[in-house]
């Protein structure tokens, strides 16, 4: 199977034209960490890892997308490890303790918004208490445990979400700026168990993540005549990361946020991306051992200018940790390096992924 520890020599396989594609985008650097052990920590290094080589050298490999300043790095002890795919009782106990939240009566537990609630079959539209926008607000589920949704269920959550844009921004033609977010249980910042989406609709400007993919695109189609997100989407396919399903555009980046994250794009968002999205969720979670994520999705801007002409809808999911890990999966290299940790080899994550499809 490949692995991201041999990304060098996968870039090297290509054809001169995809690499030249790939070195456009992408630098890689092999380094290797070594360490000395003392005789006492050797058993406990064998056991741990397997064998004692691999822990006093170990590779490391940077990734670094030159467009973006979006940065990885992986080190072949961590990538080596099997992906433990175990359901944690004591999350599943945790979850239905909180029964009887809030949520679980939105009608007199959560505000509503000035242009009302939108109700779905199988969840309902809320004001957010504590907003970060002028216009914020959630899609609560019907259910209680976040873990536990089916396709039918998500389809009818973005179907509401969809129609909360489109009254948020008829009740304020300025805020046209959309943006969705899903954090699944505690590890992804989400404050309260019970199943919810958010939903912020921006004025003035977009969230900075959609104005700076903006930018890089623009600059790319400026200097290219190309696509940015084609040809970063081509450049994953190329080494082995990505696919096409039904015009969707799916890819497990190589310069990800995060552990085990998944890139999905499209045109627009219909029954078709949600139901991709289905897939992907549904696997993080039921094979990979994902319990905790962030689900986030831009939008262009529901006003049509010449600017944001062709921006597609972008939906990424990321792996948040163990809910049993109280340590944090953000540290200081994250937040004033730039660069992100990375626990899973991405190729494990899509050859997962890939069987969805
Ligand atoms: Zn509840």
């Amino acid at each position: 199977m490949m692995s991201i520890i041999d990304l060098l020599g996968i870039v090297s396989g290509l054809k001169e034209d995809e690499k030249e594609l790939f070195n456009r985008f992408f630098l890689v650097h092999e380094s290797t960490g070594k360490l000395v052990l003392p005789e006492e920590m050797k058993p406990w290094a064998e056991k741990s890892f397997g064998d004692i080589a691999s822990v006093e050298n170990q590779k490391i490999i940077k990734v670094f997308n030159k467009l973006t300043f979006e940065a990885a790095l992986f080190n072949e002890l961590r990538a080596k490890r099997p992906i433990e795919a175990k359901s944690d009782e004591d999350v599943v106990k945790v979850i239905n303790e909180s029964i009887n939240d809030p949520f679980c009566k939105p009608l007199t537990g959560t505000p509503k918004d000035i242009f009302g609630r939108i109700k779905g079959k199988h969840c309902i539209s809320a004001s957010n208490v504590a907003k970060y926008d002028a216009l914020h607000g959630l899609i609560v589920f019907k259910k209680h445990n976040p873990l536990d949704f089916s396709e039918k269920e998500l389809q009818d959550y973005f179907k509401t979400a969809l129609k909360w844009f489109d009254k948020a921004y008829k009740s304020n033609r300025n805020a046209a700026y959309p943006f969705l977010l899903w954090n699944c249980l505690w590890k992804s910042g989400a404050s309260i168990i019970h199943g919810h989406m958010q939903l912020v609709l921006g004025e003035g400007l977009h969230y900075a993540e959609a104005e700076y993919y903006n930018k890089i695109r623009r600059e790319y189609a400026d200097k290219y005549k190309s696509d940015y997100f084609c040809d970063l989407h081509k450049i994953h396919s190329l080494i082995g990361l990505g696919f096409e399903s039904k015009k969707i555009k799916i890819f497990t980046n190589i310069v990800p946020r995060k552990d085990k994250e998944v890139t999905l794009i499209s045109d627009k968002l219909d029954k078709k991306f949600v139901s991709a999205i289905y897939k992907v969720a549904n696997c993080l979670v039921k094979d990979l051992g994902v319990n905790s994520f962030n689900l986030g999705v831009i939008f262009p801007p529901i006003i049509k200018s010449d600017e944001w002409k062709g921006f597609p809808v972008i939906a990424r999911i990321v792996n948040r940790g163990s809910l049993s890990n109280k340590t944090s999966d953000i540290g200081g290299v994250e937040l004033y390096a730039r660069s992100n940790v990375i626990e899973t080899d991405p190729y494990k994550v899509f050859e997962n992924i890939k069987i969805y499809f």
